[in-house]
Parts: C-alpha cells; structure tokens; sequence
C-alpha cells in the first residue's frame, strides 16, 4: 500500500516509516522539519518538505500521492510546555490537523490512522485504563488530542473516512537505525540517558509526594517497535475505532531510573524537584481490546530490553541526529 506519514521525520514517525518500507509498503513522508531531522527520514521514503498549516501544500502533496492511508505523526507531544503555551497546541494539532483531513477527503483517502494519547484520559479514575473511560484531558496537549479524535468521528460520519485512533502511552527505545531526539530534551529516559553519558549532571524527578508507592509519578512504557506493528495491524481495521496501546505495567521515575543505572552501569544521582503542571500521578494502558480486535502483542513488553534498545542507540549517537 501507498502510506502518506506526517511527523515521518520525528521520533515515533521515522520508525513507523522504517517499518512501513521494511514491509513492502510504499511510503511519503511530509514533514516541516521543526521538530523532526532530516537524517532521521528513510532513504527509501518520498520526501515533502511542508507544514500542514499551508493548507495548498498538503492539499497537493496528498492528491499527488494518492495514498490508501494516512499515518498523522506531526504534533507538539509535550505536556509541561502545553500548559504554558496552549495556543501552539490547538493551532498545530488541531487547526492545522483539519487541512490534512480536508485533503484526505479531497484525494479520497479512505483510512486515517492518528496518534492520540493516554493524556486524553486526564486523571482516570482508575488504572488500568480501558478506552470506555471518561476523557476529561488535564493539559492543553491531551485536549488538543480529544478534539483532533471528535472532529475525526465527524469526518466519518459525513465523509466516510475511517479512523483508527491509536491512544500512546509512553514511547520508548530505538530500532538500529532511528531513536529519539529532541532539540529540547523533556522526556524521561533520554534525558536519564544523558546522566549516563556524561552530558547532564542529574537526573531530575519532577515531584516524589504523588499518592504511588515510592511517591513518583508512574509511566507505561512500550517499545516503538511494538507501537510501529500496531500502526500496521491498524491499516487492516475496516471501521472507525479507538485504541490504548501499552504494554500494561506500569513504572515510577524511580524504577525508570534504577533500570538506566543497571543498563549503563553508571551511577545515577538525583534531585527531586517541584511536581510538573499537568501531569497525571499514574497512567497504565488496558490493551484488550487491540489485543483481541486486532490481534496485537508487545514482542518487548519488558521494560529493561526496552531500555537497553535506547542506550545502544544514543551509545551510537550520543549527539543524538547532530543537528
Ligand atoms: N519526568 C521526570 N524527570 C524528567 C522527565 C520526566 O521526573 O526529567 C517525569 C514526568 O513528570 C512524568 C514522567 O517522568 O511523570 C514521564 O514523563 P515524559 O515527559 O517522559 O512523558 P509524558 O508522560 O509526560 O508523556
């Protein structure tokens, strides 16, 4: 199949994309460069170079392609800074997201696949997480996401284009070949990893009095491997429907931590520090229902290989795509 990906230059985007074109699929990637790398595009991918808020150019770049699907990877991802600076998130993701769909629905794409969030949920009212929990979002990011997912329904309802909405939790690791890297690194493991290399001097845990047993804030991880194959099982869903993906554990940022130090083998020491705005105390995935539906199961549902994926890709390139 012809896949047009958006954010293929970005961290989760450019390992979908890998594992598209490692499939056979044909794939283009429009990307605008911002958040995403140039080195981080696959050499066998198409490659557009534009932003979805010029709404002539995607509607053009996905007419030209004619794709049978569409993988939505470009957004802002970042909760700290969406409670800062909310207007970047519903004019990327949501202003900017609907020329995209008016050019799906243009070409006559038939199938949309988004990557949404577990953020949607907010503070669930328990855990785990099945997708007929309430979204009540906490942060503009999760907002932005909700909204993106009720206008997608409309765009169903009245144009027919199927969606599957593919509800993140915590993306980590690498394949050979792509990892993560952010300009400004906010996340979790890659900014662990920086103690280990010798590029940050301290850990941070951004609050230790949440209501979990060691007091930090509890996080499921799954593999980017295992969240790629669930984008391909998803190109096979025949009518619109939402998924958690986790692998269904969850750990606190200071299991995350320990797990760093014995993966590198080098000491990591830390500094609490004030809670983040937005952020929930515990987020774990119930992934059932793509479990049976769709027939998905995590190949590294362990949290260490996970782990161990990120430190042999930011061992390779510890300036990360050096741009
Ligand atoms: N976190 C932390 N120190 C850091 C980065 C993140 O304590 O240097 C915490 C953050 O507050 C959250 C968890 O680790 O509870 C995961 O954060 P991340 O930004 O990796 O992902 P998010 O869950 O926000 O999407």
């Amino acid at each position: 199949m012809h896949i047009f990906v958006t954010g293929g230059a970005g961290y989760i985007g450019s390992i979908c994309s890998e594992e598209l074109l490692n499939a056979g699929h044909e794939v283009t990637i429009f990307d605008n460069l911002t958040e995403g790398h140039r080195k981080a595009l696959d050499s066998r991918a198409t490659f557009v170079e534009g932003d979805l808020a010029d709404r002539e150019k995607i509607i053009g770049a996905v007419a030209t392609a004619k794709p049978a699907a569409i993988m939505h990877f470009a957004a802002n991802a970042l909760v700290g800074e969406s409670m800062t600076n909310p207007s970047k998130y519903f004019r990327n993701n949501v202003a900017a997201g609907i020329n995209l769909l008016d050019a799906a629905v243009e070409a006559g794409v038939k199938k949309f696949i988004f990557s949404s969030t577990c953020a949607t949920y907010g503070t669930p009212e328990r855990v785990p997480i099945d997708e007929r929990l309430p979204q009540h979002p906490i942060n503009p990011y999760g907002l932005s996401k909700l909204m993106f997912e009720q206008i997608l329904d409309w765009y169903d309802k009245i144009h027919g284009l199927v969606n599957v909405k593919l509800r993140y939790f915590n993306a980590a690791g690498a394949s050979e070949q792509f990892g993560e890297d952010h300009r400004i690194e906010t996340h979790l493991i890659p900014n662990i990893i920086k103690v280990a290399l010798g590029q940050r001097e301290k850990a941070e845990i951004y609050g230790d009095k949440y209501a979990t047993p060691d007091g930090t804030c509890i996080r499921d991880y799954i593999h980017i491997l295992d969240l790629a194959a669930a984008h391909m099982l998803a190109l096979k869903a025949e009518k619109s429907e939402a998924y958690n993906l986790g692998c269904g554990e969850g750990f606190s940022v200071r299991q995350v931590i320990d797990i760093v130090q014995k993966v590198s083998g080098v000491p990591i020491p830390v500094e609490v520090k004030p809670p983040r705005a937005g952020d929930p105390p515990r987020l774990i995935s119930g992934s059932h229902k793509i479990m049976t539906q769709l027939g998905w199961k995590p190949r590294f549902p362990r949290l260490l290989p996970i782990i161990e994926s990120a430190w042999a890709w930011h061992q390779k390139h510890p300036n990360g795509y050096g741009d």
